[in-house]
C-alpha cells in the first residue's frame, strides 16, 4: 500500500500516522522528520531549509523532491510506504506521480484529515506547545491553504482522494482511517476495467 496523508497543522496527523503505520506495516516516510533531522546534522540541506522551518514556510520543492525521490528508492519502498507531509504543491504532487510511473509504482490512495480552521486554533492554543508560536501557527495554515489544500482537488480528479472528519476521539478518527484504507485495499483488488 502506498498512501499519502494530508492534513493541516494540529490536524492530529501525527497520532493518526502512529497508529496507521502499525496497522499497514510499511515504512513512514515523513519529510518534516527527515528535513529535522538534516537540520540537526548541519547538512547542506539542512542549512538551506532551517529558516523556512522556522519561519513556518514551505522549504523549496527541489530540495524535497530529491530527498523523497532517493528514499522511495531504497528497497524496502518498494511494497509500500505512507508518505507524511510531502507532497504539499502540486508540483511535489505532479513530480512524484511522474516518478512512480518511472519506477512503475502506483499511490494506492490520498486520505486527508479535515478539521476546521477555527478548531484548528483551539487545538493549538490549548497545546501551547514551543513550537507553536500563534503567529508562526497562522503562517503554517495560510502556507497549507494556499500550496497544499488545491492537491485536494488534484487528487480527487484522479479518484484517488477519501475526505475524513478530523473531529472525534483518536479512535474514532482512526476507525474512518481504516476504513479509507479498506476502500483503498477494495479498489486495488478490483480487476482492471478494459471496456473503455
Ligand atoms: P512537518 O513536521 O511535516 O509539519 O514539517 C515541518 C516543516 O518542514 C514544515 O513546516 C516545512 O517548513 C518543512 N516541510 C516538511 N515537508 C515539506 C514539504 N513536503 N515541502 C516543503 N516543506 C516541507
Amino acid at each position: 500500500m502506498r498512501i499519502v496523508l494530508i492534513g493541516p497543522p494540529g490536524a492530529g496527523k501525527g497520532t493518526q500516522c502512529q497508529r496507521l503505520l502499525e496497522y499497514l506495516d510499511v515504512p513512514h516516510l515523513s519529510t518534516g522528520e527527515m528535513l529535522r533531522q538534516a537540520v540537526s546534522g548541519g547538512t547542506r540541506e539542512g542549512q538551506q531549509a532551517a529558516s523556512y522551518m522556522e519561519s513556518g514556510q514551505l522549504v523549496p520543492d527541489e530540495l524535497i523532491v530529491g530527498m523523497v525521490s532517493q528514499r522511495l528508492m531504497r528497497p524496502d519502498c518498494r511494497a509500500g510506504c505512507l508518505l507524511d507531509g510531502f507532497p504539499r504543491t502540486l508540483r511535489q504532487a505532479a513530480t512524484l506521480d511522474e516518478f512512480l510511473e518511472r519506477q512503475a509504482m502506483t499511490l494506492d490512495g490520498v486520505i486527508e484529515l479535515a478539521v476546521p480552521r477555527d478548531e484548528l486554533v483551539r487545538r493549538m492554543l490549548l497545546r501551547k506547545r514551543e513550537d507553536d508560536d500563534p503567529e508562526i501557527f497562522s503562517k503554517r495554515i495560510e502556507s497549507y491553504q494556499r500550496q497544499t489544500a488545491p492537491l485536494l482537488d488534484y487528487y480527487a480528479r484522479q479518484g484517488k482522494l477519501k475526505s475524513i472528519d478530523g473531529l472525534g476521539s483518536a479512535e474514532e478518527i482512526f476507525s474512518r482511517v481504516c476504513e479509507a484504507v479498506e476502500g483503498f485495499v477494495a479498489r486495488h483488488d478490483e480487476p482492471e476495467d478494459d471496456s473503455a
